[in-house]
């Protein structure tokens, strides 16, 4: 294969995951233009390309060398690792995203007394390595019933006595009329990569790639509040911050006995706190959007 010096990040073509992978990639100051038949994402600026996949094909394309990077959900990552038994890849970074749980879950009326409930029955899934091991772990002999997709309907259909499948919200769940009885794994989306970076050009932009994921991930959500008081205030003020940030007190000039606070909230910081901080004595207040960060 000959040599890339453009790095290549596999994302999900279209689902849950790709809009938010576009919007972090964007946030860390890379633009894209897409080929013609939809396959690849060529980076303008910045030495790095999309290629656009199934999320399940993410991990093994890593593992082939011909991405270099990726981003999947943790589930996809180690059912892989799961089924390949010790392997080379490894989450560089949790995202934020894609928050989810592999979940067990059976026939509303059911009993549940613990895992050992499901001894003999007949589990559903498309994760079969990952629910395995759990079983393994958990010592209880069930039969594994791998279906590619609606898994959730197997109990319905008679092909199982229960699930094990992913759960956000658990509405696909209410809607089978069944409950959520155990957590096999707690998910979330992650940026994926070989546990020995290269190291050559592209190794130099996974450095760079990562302290700006950091520096978006840090601050997502926060705001950044600025705001004017005196001096005898700042306690008060202080104690009605949301998240008990540590603000920086500026003394302004020419007028002693009066001071500027900023501080860096991981809160939306509505109407009524901002009103609490204000009934505490600050004035001029303003909120500001944090993009990004670099330490
Ligand atoms: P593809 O066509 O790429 O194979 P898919 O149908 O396997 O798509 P999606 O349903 O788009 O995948 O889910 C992608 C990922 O989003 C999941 O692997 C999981 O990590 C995450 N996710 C978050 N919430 C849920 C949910 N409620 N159901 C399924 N996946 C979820
Ligand atoms: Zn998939």
């Amino acid at each position: 294969m000959m040599a890339r010096e453009r790095l290549r990040i596999a994302v999900q073509k279209s689902g849950r995951l790709s809009e938010s992978c576009f919007d972090l990639l964007e946030r860390c100051g890379l633009r894209f233009r897409r080929s013609r038949d939809g396959l690849f994402c060529y980076g303008e600026g910045e030495p790095v390309d999309l290629l656009l996949v199934r999320d399940d094909d993410i991990p093994g394309l890593i593992g082939q060398g011909v991405c270099d990077l990726g981003i999947v959900g943790r589930n996809v990552l180690e059912e892989y690792a799961a089924g390949v038994g010790a392997t080379a890849l490894r989450s560089l970074r949790d995202l934020g995203f894609g928050r989810c749980r592999l979940a067990i879950a059976i026939p509303r009326e059911a009993d549940y007394g613990g895992p050992g409930s499901l001894a003999g029955l007949r589990i559903a899934t498309s994760y079969p390595n990952l629910l395995r091991d759990w079983l393994r772990r958990q010592s209880v002999a069930a039969a594994v019933v791998t279906l590619a997709g609606s898994v959730e309907i197997a109990p319905r259909l008679g092909t199982a006595d229960a699930i094990c499948d992913l759960v956000q919200s658990g509405a696909t769940l209410l809607a089978n009329q069944l409950r959520e009885v155990d957590c096999v794994l707690d998910s979330e989306a992650a940026l994926v990569g070989p546990v020995s970076l290269p190291v050559d050009e592209r190794g130099d932009a996974i450095e760079w790639l990562l302290r700006r994921v950091d520096g978006v991930t840090r601050v997502r959500g926060s705001r950044l509040l600025l705001l004017q008081a005196a001096r005898d205030c700042v306690d008060a003020i202080i104690a009605a911050l949301p998240g008990a940030p540590s603000p920086t007190v500026l003394q302004m000039d020419g007028r002693p006995g009066e001071v500027m606070v900023q501080a860096l909230c991981a809160d939306e910081l509505g109407w009524r706190q901002l009103e609490a901080i204000q009934r505490a004595g600050a004035r001029e207040l303003f909120v500001l959007p944090v993009e990004r960060a670099l330490a």
